[in-house]
């Protein structure tokens, strides 16, 4: 797949795009883009831990003055022994967002999956500022491959890793279950960049996350 193709799509799509070719670039884009943001919120993903992003935030975080960039995230939270949920709640209405996407195809629609609700919702209606960083391998031909790819592949994972033995655990593709512990509670669907918002999307050449 040709990834200036897909920034293509993306743009008719009102998002702003960046193509890097590996992580160290995709970290260079990131610290640009985060010129002027003093506060951001961060959803879970393997993608930002793998480049190094995840990185920079916590050092980012942990300047002083002018220089800080407040990081609200359940991890650093717990580790700085504070409540996590207010990490999220004040990930709703920090300067930015970053995040990855569970799943796009070619034409740049966007699939993300929740157990909470609190990446969806902050994609949706939350900073103004949202920087997606996708890597190659997640990006499919068409919608019906992203769709199958987020139902049977992505929401067993996250079962897996949030240690939710529900029955894609086991059967290895989504059943339709109605469990109390279901970690895919609400799908977004972003055919377009929402209005009066930066959506921001880094394609990196690399394969990142799951
Ligand atoms: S609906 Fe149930 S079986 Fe399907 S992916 Fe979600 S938790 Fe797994």
């Amino acid at each position: 797949m040709e990834l200036k193709k897909v920034a293509e799509a993306l743009r008719h799509k009102h998002y702003e795009v960046h193509v890097a070719e590996d992580s160290e670039e995709a970290r260079a884009i990131v610290k640009d883009l985060l010129k002027g943001v003093k506060s951001i919120g961060k959803g879970g993903s393997q993608t930002l831990r793998q480049s190094g992003i995840w990185d920079d935030l916590l050092y980012y975080d942990s300047l002083e003055g002018d220089d800080r960039i407040e990081l609200f995230s359940t991890t650093s939270y717990k580790a700085k022994g504070l409540d996590p949920d207010i990490a999220l709640r004040k990930g709703m209405t920090a300067d930015a967002y970053i995040c990855s996407v569970n799943s796009m195809s070619e034409d740049g629609t966007i699939y993300n999956v929740d157990g909470i609700g609190n990446r969806v919702g902050a994609i949706i209606y939350g900073p103004r500022k949202v920087i997606f960083v996708v890597g190659r391998n997640k990006i499919h031909r068409t919608k019906e491959e992203a769709w199958d790819h987020l139902r049977n592949v992505i929401c067993p994972k996250h079962c897996i890793t949030n240690k939710k033995p529900n029955p894609c655990v086991k059967v290895g593709r989504c059943v339709d279950c109605s469990l109390e512990t279901m970690e895919c509670k609400v799908t977004s669907k972003l055919s377009y960049a929402l209005p009066n918002r930066e959506y921001i999307v880094v394609l990196v050449n690399e394969d990142l996350g799951y």
